[in-house]
């Protein structure tokens, strides 16, 4: 069960690529039919992350023909876990929540909404919070340093007297609904966080300031001066328009076994329910004739090239990707442009081994290489712990493929600490995300996201990059699936009497 995917590092064996998961589908494909020329599929879902995954789960139980084409050796896209010398990475999408109402419906589901572990304790090893922001390195208790971020955070999303209802009172419908208009929140867009920072600098301190200026880049990876500030109101309505919440709603509870769990036994069933699917299976081009039936041209590792049609197409291609597929017809303009664009979030997320008991860990060096920091539970053994940190944007400044060293420089700074091990998966550099989760520009939301979430004739556009609900998050590709399967389920078998014009 080894995948193509994720990295360690050791000082003795340096940098080596490829990381156990029970993701990894093997056998790699299992199409029934022998001869695929003639076949005419229901509907072909193109990824297997959770977008994918959900949509076809859906489609087989109600009895649909389906095929899905995933390009890795595993399920689960931006969300996967490593089990390494016995212990369990999340090397993308983590932390699960009740307020991640489809997600844990389908933790219900499949057996595992009470198998959920705490990232942190606030006991265990150090139980202090470093804060290191340049002008020096001190110890906070918990309570301090969260009373601090709290404070800065309220000031900050306050901009209407409000927490941010008159702009954001209903986080799925930003767009505009019956309390606010398009035109209205087209306005707040246009404001970088940065901006807003500006508005109330004179209210903080140093020490609040950097709080502000980290965390923004921690939730979103992207630099003050380029988010939105719509989109930090709505993380503040989607958590409740309360910071309180933050912790809990974001990174605090994790699947004990790993998403790879649920990823796998969501495909499990779907196999059950009659899912055929082909792993190692990158999609090159989407074509759809004039009968409305949509060519899928793929290219396996030999080289060789397969198309399969259909009548509906699910595809899950994260926006960052969409630009190395070729449609025709093409994509609409404005569309391509949102390609383009692209969204901002470049984000590192780093595991590490380090010897004895850090599980209370946490500390932000700002600016730094590394933002945030966890302890996050004791590794197989409990003699060692696991930490996480994250880092924002660091392209051009930190490449950790080509200096995994400089990660373990950066991760003393929140502590010393004897590292055994980094692990991570640089999501940068991979061809099938080139990025994280979305987060958008200034001005992007309004502008693209409405044409992000249209239909391409029969090609349903479907991904947590542009859900409107919890949008990077594996809630919001449990949104995006589930609505797509909807719509092709309602379609197929009608060819023609109800295919959309391009
Ligand atoms: P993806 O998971 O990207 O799925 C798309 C699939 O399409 C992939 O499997 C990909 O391989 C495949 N694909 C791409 N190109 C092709 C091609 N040409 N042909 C065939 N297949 C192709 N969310 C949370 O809820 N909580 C968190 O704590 C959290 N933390 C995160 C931390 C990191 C580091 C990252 C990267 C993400 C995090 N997220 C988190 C976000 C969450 O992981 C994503 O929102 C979610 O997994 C996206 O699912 P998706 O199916 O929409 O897209």
């Amino acid at each position: 069960n080894l995948s193509h995917d994720g990295q360690k590092w050791t000082a003795k064996d340096g940098l080596t690529r490829g990381l156990p998961t029970y993701g990894v589908i093997k056998p790699e494909s299992h199409i029934r039919q022998q001869s695929n020329n003639d076949k005419i599929w229901e509907v072909i879902v193109i990824g297997a992350g959770y977008t994918g995954l959900i949509a076809a789960r859906d489609l087989v139980k109600a009895g649909k023909k389906a095929l899905l084409l995933e390009a890795r050796d595993r399920v689960g896209g931006r969300t996967w876990s490593a089990q390494v010398d016995g212990t369990t990475y999340e090397m993308g999408g983590t932390w699960v929540s009740h307020v991640h109402g489809r997600l844990f419906a389908e933790m219900q589901r499949y057996g595992l909404k009470d198998e959920v572990q705490m990232t942190r304790t606030d006991d265990g090893g150090c139980s202090y919070f470093t804060l290191d922001t340049g002008s020096g390195s001190r110890k906070l208790t918990l309570k301090e340093a969260s009373d601090m971020t709290m404070r800065a955070w309220r000031i900050f999303v306050n901009f209407d007297g409000n927490d941010g209802r008159s702009i954001c009172p209903l986080p799925y419908s930003t767009l505009g609904n019956s309390r606010v208009t398009f035109e209205q929140v087209k306005a707040v867009d246009q404001l970088s966080c940065r901006d807003r920072i500006e508005q109330i600098r004179d209210q903080l301190s140093a020490d609040e300031l950097a709080l502000l200026e980290s965390l923004v880049p921690h939730i979103c990876a992207g630099a003050v001066e380029d988010v939105g500030f719509l989109e930090m109101l709505r993380a503040q309505a989607l958590q409740g328009f309360t910071p309180e919440t933050f912790e809990e709603v974001w990174t605090l509870y994790k699947i004990r076994e790993g998403q790879s769990t649920l990823a796998r036994r969501v495909f499990d069933d779907a196999v059950r329910l009659g899912l055929q699917y082909s792993f190692k299976t990158p999609v090159r081009s989407i074509v759809q004739d004039k009968q409305g039936i949509v060519s899928i041209t793929t290219t396996a590792t030999g080289g060789e090239t397969t198309t399969y049609r259909a009548k509906r197409v699910i595809n899950t291609i994260p926006l960052t990707v969409l630009s190395t597929i070729h449609f025709d017809p093409p994509l609409s303009p404005l569309r391509q442009e949102a390609i383009k664009i692209g969204h901002l979030n470049h984000l590192t997320k780093i595991h590490a081994e380090v010897e004895g008991d850090l599980r209370g860990l946490r500390g932000c060096t700002w600016p730094g290489d590394l933002l945030y920091v966890y302890g996050d539970g004791f590794c197989a053994g409990e003699k060692s712990t696991r930490i996480t940190s994250f880092a924002g944007d660091n392209r051009g400044k930190l490449d950790p493929l080509k200096e995994p060293e400089r990660l373990a420089t950066a991760l003393q700074r929140f502590h010393p600490m004897n590292i055994k091990k980094i692990v991570f998966h640089d999501w940068l550099s991979d061809p099938y995300s080139m990025a994280g989760p979305a987060w958008y520009r200034t001005g992007y939301l309004t502008k693209y996201l409405a044409e992000l979430q249209k239909r391409h004739g029969n090609v349903l556009m479907a991904n947590s990059d542009w859900a409107s609900g919890w949008r990077a998050f594996i809630e919001g590709a449990m949104e995006q699936g589930a609505l797509a399967a909807d719509t092709a389920m309602d379609e197929v078998g009608i060819l023609g009497a109800n295919t959309p014009p391009l």
